[in-house]
């Protein structure tokens, strides 16, 4: 784990936040590589569950709601830690995560636990009181429910159908940690998936195979891979079933997304709350009913994290030893980069024209700084798939060597044929994301 961090760090994927002043405890900010992986990973699941499929549709709401939004969920009631003190050193604990009655930092005497809620609070407006509380929302899926008849209304959707949104949420959490794996800022990717009381069963399945495949299809192993079904006494509120996809992360197995069957929970507490009718009207069967829910929770930071340690890699390249991030070459941060294998003889400005002509397509870089053997390893590092070599032959043939991150085999091909070499590279080889009866549900068995 430590090897991840520091590279993170020494290459500019993650760096603590406000680090200048002390940094800002579990507060992570995504460095120039960072960013793009993390674009990378959000648009591979928004391709994948709204553009490619028939039955979704996007949304982007506020962070900021109504405050009646939160009693209706009964996050206002029940969206809280039990929280104990101590005595001596004062630091604080989550009491369900105590082995013993005394402080595990000091040995000293604890406070009684309290209920301690998660949701940031500020005020909206000049003026603080609590007629002017509002939340910073501790879950996206929220503005989803809310704007459920807004859709209905203005798309041609019909159930089943489903609402994907990509977005920040914010938990107070008592003890984060874990590096990006539990944080007070975070971003989510949640579907809200509308269907038929009595066919939820059935979708709640089909969700579970589709989003265990997923981190398979952009190159998860296996094997560090579970689905593991929620016992009764885990199971949140408002869910009649759950089940995680958890990953073997080096400091065990840990969540990387939820899915679960909510029932008529949300649409039935906001219709009762806000006094609007939420319910659905099937025009086929002439049935009116409340939709029931199935929602695939994932965050953004836990998947990013996974395929960072999944790709991670260390062997032996040309005698020396080199780290290696086999990430999927659709979420490599930089796509190629090229060389000109001497400094001299119009090599440079060839390079350079190349990586003009490429950057319309891929974000693509140059570089000419040291042995051609610690450039390759300088991209290796960071996942960089492609390293494009022009060299004296270049010169003569407009050819050019194109050597693979994996393998390190190198082919030459014409110049001319760069452009549509990687992007036939890049393209998904995977079935289509909504093959759940098929291969993706062969997966998962
Ligand atoms: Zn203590």
């Amino acid at each position: 784990m430590e090897k991840i961090t520091n590279l993170c760090k020494r290459r500019g994927f993650v760096f603590q936040s406000s680090e200048i002043y002390g940094g800002l405890a579990s507060c992570w900010d995504y460095g120039p590589l960072g960013v793009e992986l993390k674009r990378n990973i959000t648009e591979a699941w928004w391709r994948d569950n709204i553009v490619a499929r028939e039955d979704m549709v996007g949304l982007d709401s506020a962070i900021l709601m109504h405050p009646k939004v939160w009693e209706a969920s009964g996050h206002v009631e029940g969206f809280t830690d039990p929280l104990v003190d101590c005595k001596s050193c004062k630091q604080r604990f989550r009491a369900d995560q105590l082995s013993g009655p005394k402080c595990p930092e000091c040995g000293g005497e604890l406070t009684e636990a309290r209920q301690f809620n998660l949701m940031f609070r500020t005020f909206m407006g000049p003026v603080e009181d609590t007629a002017s509380t509002i939340y910073l929302r501790p879950e996206t899926a929220q503005g989803i429910f809310v704007n459920f008849q807004n859709v209905l209304n203005s798309s041609r959707m019909k159930i089943p159908f489903g609402i994907g949104q990509i977005g920040k949420s914010f938990r107070n959490e008592i003890t984060p940690g874990n590096f990006l794996f539990r944080t007070r800022e975070f971003e989510q990717m949640e579907i809200e998936f509308f269907v038929k009381p009595g066919d939820d069963a059935d979708w709640h399945e089909r969700w579970k195979a589709e989003r265990f495949a997923w981190y398979q299809r952009y190159g998860i192993r296996r094997e560090r891979l579970r689905l593991r079904e929620h016992g009764s006494d885990e199971l949140a509120h408002y869910a009649k079933g759950c089940a995680d996809v958890e990953y073997e992360f080096p400091f065990g197995w840990s969540e990387l997304e939820g899915i679960a069957n909510r029932g008529d929970f949300d649409l039935r507490r906001h219709s009762e709350t806000s006094g609007k009718d939420l319910s659905y009207f099937d025009e086929e069967t002439r049935e009116r009913y409340l939709p029931y829910v199935i929602e695939p929770s994932a965050g953004v930071g836990r998947p990013l994290l996974a395929f960072l340690v999944d790709a991670y890699d260390e062997d032996v390249a040309d005698g020396e030893e080199r780290i290696v991030l086999r990430l999927d070459p659709r979420l490599a941060p930089i796509k190629a980069a090229v060389f000109p294998l001497l400094r001299k003889a119009g090599q440079p400005e060839k390079a350079l024209v190349i990586r003009d002509v490429l950057k319309q397509h891929f974000l693509v870089t140059y570089d000419q700084a040291g042995s051609i053997g610690r450039r390759y390893r300088r991209q290796d590092e960071i996942g960089t798939p492609f390293g494009i070599t022009v060299d004296h032959q270049t010169m003569q043939d407009d050819t050019v060597t194109v050597r693979d991150r994996d393998t390190m085999e190198q082919v030459r091909m014409p110049v001319e044929r760069l452009a549509t070499e990687l992007r036939a590279r890049l393209a998904p080889s995977a079935p289509p994301p909504h093959d759940v009866d098929g291969a993706a549900r062969a997966a998962v068995e």
